[in-house]
């Protein structure tokens, strides 16, 4: 599937990797060796400024704010070659994840989103509730006063909502005389009165996120994204791009660890043989490759479905359950063959295994995914084989 590439997408992973060699290596080997030291603001602003400069940072953006718009095809074959670079630096490349922000018009599109595609501001996603003893009784709802949503509720793992400026969260609107009800997605700002943040933590492949409190916190009906009623589809929406995101870098990263675990055995071991020599090691070797292979074929599959247009909701939990999936059997493997230094910490193996580890959480947790194709399938008749 990768390699019946269009001309034009060909020549768009060649330009990503000689950029990724060019201007990210660079800067990547400057950086302090710790993985999980924060990446300092000036090397932020190189990466955006460089990427600007070669086109990078507007593929994912959409043409109205000066985007390329590039196609979901296009934007995997680039999420591919940039996670396959393992750097730390790559997911400054790209613009925004916009998600249902697309939909933002009028005043919240010159207030939010006009200036989070310039990297003025910065926001976070709200859609998961606490689970658990503490778990309030209600799902975060909200009703209607005037010109204004009064919403109530808790938002549990806001990722990178510390640094945010404005949030985008999931509500229950309830029905009134005023108008209908049902979930919306709503932005909300950080400094509205009765928005708190009541715990802040990380997660051990290094991403920092924050729970949400709000207490008839009131925003403006203007900052709904869409329509009240729409706010599932227009989640969904959020999520079915990161989750194809999310396949692309679990993919991306099966290569890279290919790619470390091939120069290993290949290398010379203490033992006087190379590792790869030993029939036991080119089993497992093998399955690395098989696996790495299947998910490719998947993640290409997909994205070119989705490109088409088509309907595809339930090939893209499918892809993520199964390249998340794989990348965390494959990372395992790298590990064994690659034995204890993979261990120590700040080895990219270990951040790796961690990375991986998330992704079958992330974006919808792998079992959820799965009760999600069985439905497609048994409800909607929806999915391809
Ligand atoms: C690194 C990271 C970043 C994240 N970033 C964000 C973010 O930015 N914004 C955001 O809103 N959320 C975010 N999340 C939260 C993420 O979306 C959730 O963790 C995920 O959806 C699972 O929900 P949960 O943790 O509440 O687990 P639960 O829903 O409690 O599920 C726990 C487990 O129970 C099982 N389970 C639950 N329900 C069922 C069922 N009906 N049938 C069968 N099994 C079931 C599954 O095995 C599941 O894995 C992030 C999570 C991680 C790990």
């Amino acid at each position: 599937m990768p390699e019946s590439l269009t001309p034009e997408l060909l020549k768009l992973q060649t330009g990503v990797k000689s950029f990724i060699e060019e201007e990210l290596r660079p800067l990547d080997e400057g950086l302090d060796g710790d993985p999980y030291a924060p990446i300092p603001d000036q090397v932020r602003r190189r990466v955006r400024e460089t990427s600007e400069a070669s086109g990078l940072y507007g593929a994912s953006l959409p043409s109205d704010v000066g985007g390329l718009e590039s196609g979901p095809l296009a934007l995997v074959v680039i999420r591919e070659a940039l996670a396959e670079c393992n750097s730390r630096l790559a997911r400054f490349v790209l613009g925004p994840r916009l998600g249902a922000l697309r939909a933002a018009r009028g005043e919240a599109r010159k207030r939010f989103l006009e200036p989070l595609i310039r990297g003025e501001i910065a926001t976070a996603f709200a859609f998961t509730e606490p689970s658990g003893t503490d778990a309030p009784q209600r799902p975060t709802w909200a009703n209607r006063d005037g010109e204004e949503l009064v919403i109530t509720g808790r938002k549990s793992y806001v990722t990178n909502g510390g640094s945010a400026d404005f949030f985008t969260v999931l509500v229950n609107v309830d029905e009134d005389d005023a108008g209908p009800g049902g979930a919306a997605m709503v932005i909300v700002e950080k400094d509205t009165p009765g928005l708190s943040i009541t715990r802040t933590f990380a997660s051990m492949e290094g991403g920092s996120h924050v729970e949400l409190a709000l207490e008839k916190v009131r925003t403006p009906i203007s900052n709904v994204l869409g329509e009240i009623g729409q706010g599932m589809p227009r989640a969904m929406d959020t999520i079915g791009e990161e989750r194809l995101e999310q396949a692309a870098n679990a993919t991306g990263l099966m290569l890279w660890a290919v790619g470390l675990v091939t120069q290993h055995i290949t290398g010379p071991h203490r033992s006087g043989r190379r590792l790869g020599d030993l029939e036991g090691v080119r089993m497992r070797y093998a399955d690395m490759r098989i696996e790495t292979y299947a998910a490719r074929s998947m993640l290409y599959r997909t994205a070119r479905l989705v490109d088409s247009g088509d309907a595809a909701i339930n090939e893209v939990m499918a892809t993520k359950v199964f390249c998340s999936e794989a990348a965390g059997r494959v990372i395992d493997q790298a590990v064994q063959l690659v034995g204890g230094q993979a261990l120590v910490v700040g080895h990219p193996l270990e951040h790796a295994y961690r990375r991986v580890r998330s992704m079958r959480l992330s974006g919808g947790a792998s079992d959820i995914l799965r009760l999600g194709v069985a439905r497609g399938a048994i409800e909607f008749e929806a999915g391809r084989l």
